[in-house]
């Protein structure tokens, strides 16, 4: 084995857009493992919105990436080595190991995974945290009943391509909302949503309400901004909203609530979630989203770009709207 491995630290942080001057690209010694730690080989990378979050030095639910460490990240791997008594050479496991090739575990927090039924990748998306946590805000926070409308944006991506198609088990109308007409054929034809709507398509109130003719009982918001307005101006009385990402704003920008009335008079129930502050959830959840996607009936795509140096082109391209379904980053 090699002794030295690569891994992407944060440079400096960003003011507004992210560049790929903001990361740095370093060569490793490998550490000797020690009693009680093994050795993962990082097969996949999971690149998230929240790592945007990240980069900023300010006060949020979680504290920020320090400067000229490993970028913060999910991954999925194989243990190659191991002096822990609960894990094997040869297990695959899902771990927060960093932008990096290898990474060293005390094995907390770390999760064995089979991969008989379901593909190592799915469980950094469809199995895995955005899985979880369209599950979550759909079971647990919009609790919508058969026949109800559940308006779901960037609905092709990891977590919204998710809650369309348990909405659609839950015997809901999922109607999407996504950038371009490409996105929003693969939400509909092939995740099997009722309709998608192109927010750039120039009419995205009147596209809404052709899409949700009976109005909108549930809206999982991923974006903000207009696309969140139009949303609420189109909700029934007693509406829920699970508020889960503005994405939006993730660069800075103030993303204000154009307004506030409909949400008296509407009633609207409006809660924002972090899904890792419901762990005691996932088992049941994980358990639930492998078994759909082992029977074929929870579909995913993956954009997947090549070798750890192309993470930092690959998360800018994640945060422009570039991905379909879940971003990876694929290092072996
Ligand atoms: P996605 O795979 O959906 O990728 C991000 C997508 O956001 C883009 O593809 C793009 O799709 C869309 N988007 C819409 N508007 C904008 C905009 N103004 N700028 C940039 N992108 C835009 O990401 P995830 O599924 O991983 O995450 C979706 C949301 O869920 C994010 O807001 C994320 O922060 C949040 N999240 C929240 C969690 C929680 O615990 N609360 C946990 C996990 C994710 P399009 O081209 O359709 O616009």
């Amino acid at each position: 084995m090699n002794n030295t491995y690569q891994r992407i630290v944060l440079a400096a942080r960003p003011q507004g857009e992210v560049t790929p001057d903001l990361f740095r690209l370093e060569t490793v010694p490998l550490p000797e493992l020690a009693d009680g730690q093994l050795l993962i080989r990082n097969h996949y990378l999971s690149l998230d919105p929240y790592m945007r979050g990240r980069m900023d030095d300010a006060r949020s639910y979680a504290a920020p990436q320090p400067l000229d460490e490993t970028m913060i990240g999910g991954t999925v791997g194989e243990v190659v080595a191991s002096r822990h008594p609960s894990f094997r050479e040869g297990d695959f496991v899902a771990a927060m190991g960093g932008w990096a090739e290898m990474a060293v575990s005390d094995g907390a927090g770390l999760r064995k995974l089979d991969t008989s039924a379901v593909p190592l990748s799915a469980y950094l998306g469809v199995v895995g945290m955005p899985g979880m946590t369209a599950w979550y805000g759909l079971n647990r926070i919009l609790e919508l009943q058969p026949g109800q409308t559940v308006c779901v944006s960037a609905a092709s991506g990891a977590v919204g391509s998710v809650v369309g198609q348990l909405a659609k088990l839950r015997g809901c109308r999922a109607v999407g909302i996504a950038g371009g007409p490409e996105k929003c054929d693969y939400v509909v034809r092939e995740l099997g949503f009722d309709a998608c709507v192109d927010y750039r398509g120039g009419d995205l109130r009147g596209d809404l309400k052709a899409a949700a003719p009976d109005g909108i009982d549930g809206i999982f918001e991923n974006v903000g901004g207009p696309v969140f307005d139009t949303a609420l101006a189109r909700t029934n009385p007693f509406a829920r909203v699970a508020l889960c990402g503005m994405i939006a704003g993730y660069n800075g920008e103030d993303i204000p609530l154009r307004s506030v009335r409909v949400l008296l008079k509407n009633r609207i129930t409006l809660r924002g979630f972090i899904v890792t502050e419901h762990l005691d959830c996932w088992p049941q959840g994980l358990a639930e989203l492998g078994s759909l996607v082992a029977a074929g009936q929870l579909k995913y795509r993956e954009t997947v770009s090549q070798g750890l140096a192309s993470a930092p082109e690959a998360f800018i391209g994640l945060l422009k709207g570039r991905n379909v379904g879940k971003q990876l980053v694929k290092l072996v």
